[in-house]
């Protein structure tokens, strides 16, 4: 199956899209009903009548969140909506959660009583419910992992592969926030360290802080499109910022893109702290991730009905694959998009 047994290959080398593509070249799915494995933000399954999808993303402490500045209660919330958003992605709706951890003796009872609250509002307000899991000891620290089902009518489906040319590009809400939001975390724990007399300053921080701690997966832009009877060609959830999304939507559709950075939606908060941090407040939209926004294509035919909803941005269109990824700045000018959400071999 796997050649060159004896070599010994880091996987830095592949990164985390190479290194699923090789392991992706070893399976070999064998159930007529597996309608997409690898490849998507959910794995699709023919269940008859509708397709069923499923999703699993799992959130390690010290690589994924910081237990000295992230509440416990936000984290089982946000590991629910990670995984939600990934249904929403392919235009489905979640149903179903199981949940397996990993305990440090760092935790107590009511430290996972917390995290479950966190969990249990997630799954009240998306309508899901939490039917089992697994618990083990960890010796490395606090381990979350999530896996979530749910369903899609058949005509409903949004894979990332559907785009066509000239489909127009669309965001939900806005971006680069939750990437600002860890910066100012990063930095207040940092200047906390240094002198633990000096209490965080967060104030003027509420939204990015929060979009970065507790972000919400977008059951409303779902509901929001299908009320107008609109199914996006291709659809994928941002979380690894939106230069990478558009690269994964271009991939599997064959399509290249054109987005305009005036129109892409950055919050005022985002664009000050960034403007604070010289970051570029594009690039913070472009590279940030953990957004968990939704990034999708419509027909031109549907531009009328998107051109004014609510949380809605139209953002550039889709080309010729020959024509590559590029942003247009202000001056018309166009710079090739470079996928950039790659952060180390565990997926952020
Ligand atoms: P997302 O960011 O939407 O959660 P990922 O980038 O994590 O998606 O994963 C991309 C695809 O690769 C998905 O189809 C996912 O199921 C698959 N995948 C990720 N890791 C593995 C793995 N270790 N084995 C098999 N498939 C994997
Ligand atoms: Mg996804």
């Amino acid at each position: 199956m796997f050649e060159n047994k004896n070599q010994r290959t880091e996987l830095e080398i592949l990164g985390e899209f190479g290194l699923i593509r090789h392991l992706a070249k070893s399976i070999h799915n064998t159930h007529p009903q597996t309608n997409k494995g690898i490849g998507d933000d959910c794995a699709v399954i023919d269940r008859g009548d509708v397709f069923e999808v499923v999703t699993t993303d799992m959130l390690l402490e010290g690589v994924h969140f910081d237990l000295s500045y992230c509440p416990l209660k936000h984290l089982g919330y946000k590991s629910v909506m990670v995984n939600l958003s990934d249904i929403y992605a392919m235009n489905g709706k979640p149903s179903h959660i199981v949940v397996s951890l990993g305990l440090s003796n760092r935790i107590s009872l009511e430290a996972v009583e917390e995290l479950y609250e966190g969990m249990n509002l997630a799954c009240e307000r998306h309508g899901v419910d939490l039917v089992g899991g697994d618990t083990s000891a960890s010796r490395s620290g606090l381990v979350i992992n999530v896996t979530a089902i749910g369903a899609v009518p058949k005509d409903k489906i949004a894979y990332r592969s559907g785009a066509g040319e000239h489909d127009l590009i669309c965001v939900s809400g806005d971006l680069g926030a939750a990437y600002m939001g860890l910066q100012v975390l990063n930095r207040e724990k940092k200047i906390f360290l240094e002198n633990p007399n000096i209490q965080p300053d967060l104030t003027g921080s509420d939204y990015v802080v929060e979009r970065q701690l507790k972000p919400d997966a977008r059951k409303d832009i779902i509901e929001r499109l299908a009320s107008e009877n609109i199914v996006p060609t291709s659809m994928i959830d941002i979380s690894d910022g939106l230069a990478s999304e558009l690269f994964h939507i271009c991939t599997a559709s064959e399509k290249g893109c054109r987005i305009y950075e005036e129109k892409i939606p950055v919050d005022v908060e985002t664009a000050r702290h960034a403007e604070e941090m010289n970051i570029n407040p594009t690039v913070a939209a472009l590279s940030g991730g953990e957004d968990y926004e939704l990034l999708f294509t419509i027909r031109q035919s549907d531009f009328e009905k998107v051109k004014d909803m609510k949380g809605v941005s139209i953002i550039g269109h889709i080309t010729a694959a020959s024509a590559g990824l590029a942003l247009v700045d202000k001056s018309e000018h166009e710079t090739p998009l470079k996928a950039q959400g790659w952060d180390g071999i565990i997926n952020v």
